[in-house]
């Protein structure tokens, strides 16, 4: 099946237009493949061509790199997160080890804007986990907890504070963590994309059929051209399920976020000229939003189960709608129509929110399944899991394979009937803070 994106996503329009687009046309032979070329793929490709500079490998997406997910995110590099299940005392050891991997996901980003010297609008301003139902304060409190034994700097401010921190009275209490960072997701993937050397050889809009083991030779199907490779990274994330890959243990789901223009000078004095800012649900089907360094306004409020290869114009109007409503709730003195562009992107989610990472045959590898934390971790995957199918062990690959791995899930229907019974009970749940 054909993946047709939306060309409406404010980030990639931000971006310069990319001319140099191959498509797969022809047999190949190659040593390493590599499928799916956001950031886990492109990490993966990028420490593969460091680890091999002799040898050819082959990077095919099914639309243009980076266009996916990681170009379509909220930008939230994060160090916590709070609606993974993990905030009583005694999943403490577990969420150690989910935030050991952030932090691994944050050095690798770091250590990759720093080599190549990349601009993404990098902003070390924390990050807010906020509500505007005052009782959440429970909630607060325990992840106050949870992170003051793991040493996390972190405050919890109330409406005073964060009326005149985010210019706008909606949320009564929140708690900042200290060491979050928003950047530009477009940004960061484009430059993981202009920096592959040449021994990667990057094929677009080249859709994986099917695929199959022979002999000890993976054959791989595309539209208009096949690949024989010795071995195969599959890094395609919110479509590892649709290539049977580990089908028992992930889903997709589909977001969906709007971003306005940048507030003119009357507009933002109108919500005090706050700086830049990140806000994420305290009640997982709440609203992240974000004023941008160039003072525009980001949503995100819908999580659905949905055809994940396509949505509509009609179907993003219309999440366009709740997302105009949204932004009204919190800035009542901003125009109704100031709304730029509206998109959808695909993520990967388990049922215990763990990540893929693993060998699933022999010279067959797969990284994915992050959820909301795929900048940081999607980098730091990939960049290992070419590690690990080179047959080599890090401290880091030790880390990752501590956490707990991801649980079995029902098959068809029941999955698509459970996962969406949970969505609306979560968005009843999070009725006001949508
Ligand atoms: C609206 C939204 C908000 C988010 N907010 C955040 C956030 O603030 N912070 C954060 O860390 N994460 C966030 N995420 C999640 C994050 O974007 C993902 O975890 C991350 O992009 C995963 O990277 P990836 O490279 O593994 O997958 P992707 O970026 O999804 O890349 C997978 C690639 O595989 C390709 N592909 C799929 N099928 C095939 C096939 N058959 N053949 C060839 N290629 C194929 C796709 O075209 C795609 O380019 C958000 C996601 C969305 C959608």
């Amino acid at each position: 099946m054909e993946l047709v994106n939306d060309n409406q996503c404010s980030w990639i329009n931000d971006l310069n237009f990319r001319s140099n687009i191959k498509l797969l046309s022809s047999n190949l032979n190659c040593e390493w493949l590599i499928i799916g070329a956001g950031y886990t793929g492109l990490s993966a490709a990028r420490k593969l061509s460091k680890l091999y500079p002799n040898k050819k490998i082959v990077l095919v997406d099914a639309q243009l790199a980076g266009e996916g997910a990681s170009s379509r995110n909220s930008g939230y590099l994060v160090d916590t997160t709070l609606n993974d299940g993990f905030t009583s005392n005694k999943e403490l050891e577990n969420y150690k080890k989910k935030a050991d991997i952030y932090k691994l996901g944050i050095e690798a980003v770091k250590r990759f804007i720093k080599e190549y010297q990349v601009d993404c609008d990098w902003n070390e301003c924390g990050k807010y986990f906020a509500s505007s139902n005052e009782q959440d304060i429970k909630i607060l409190e325990n992840f106050s907890e949870t992170l003051s034994k793991l040493g996390f700097e972190h405050n919890i401010l109330s409406n005073k504070d964060l009326t005149k921190r985010l210019g706008t009275n909606f949320y009564n209490i929140a708690l900042h963590t200290k060491g979050g960072i928003l950047l530009h997701p477009g940004k960061l993937v484009r430059a993981m994309i202009d920096i592959l050397p040449e021994n990667v050889n990057l094929y677009e809009n080249s859709s994986l059929l099917n695929w199959r083991k022979q002999n000890g030779v993976i054959n791989c199907n595309f539209k208009n051209g096949s690949i024989k490779t010795k071995r195969i990274i599959f890094a395609t994330n919110g479509f590892l399920k649709s290539l049977n890959i580990k089908k028992n243990y992930n889903f997709p789901i589909t977001l969906t976020a709007s971003m306005t223009r940048s507030l003119t000078d009357k507009e933002f004095k109108s919500i005090g000229e706050p700086k830049e800012w990140g806000v994420l649900p305290i009640k997982p089907m709440g609203a992240t939003i974000r004023m941008t360094k160039d003072r525009r306004i980001l949503i995100r409020n819908t999580a659905e189960v949905h055809n994940p290869y396509k949505m509509s114009k009609s179907e993003l109007d219309k999440r366009s709608i709740k997302q105009k409503i949204g932004i009204q709730k919190r800035f009542p003195q901003l125009p109704d129509d100031i709304i730029q562009s509206t998109w959808s992107g695909i993520v990967s989610r388990t049922r215990n929110s763990s990540q893929i990472f693993e060998k699933i045959d022999d010279n067959i590898f797969v990284a994915g399944c992050y959820n909301g934390s795929g900048i940081g971790v999607g980098t730091l995957f990939g960049e290992q899991i070419a590690i690990k199918a080179s047959n080599d062990i890090t401290n880091e690959i030790k880390i990752i394979e501590a956490r707990n791995k991801p649980t079995w899930l029902p098959p068809q229907p029941f999955l698509d009937l459970g996962v969406k019974a949970r969505l609306i009970f979560e968005r009843l749940r999070a009725k006001s803070e949508i």
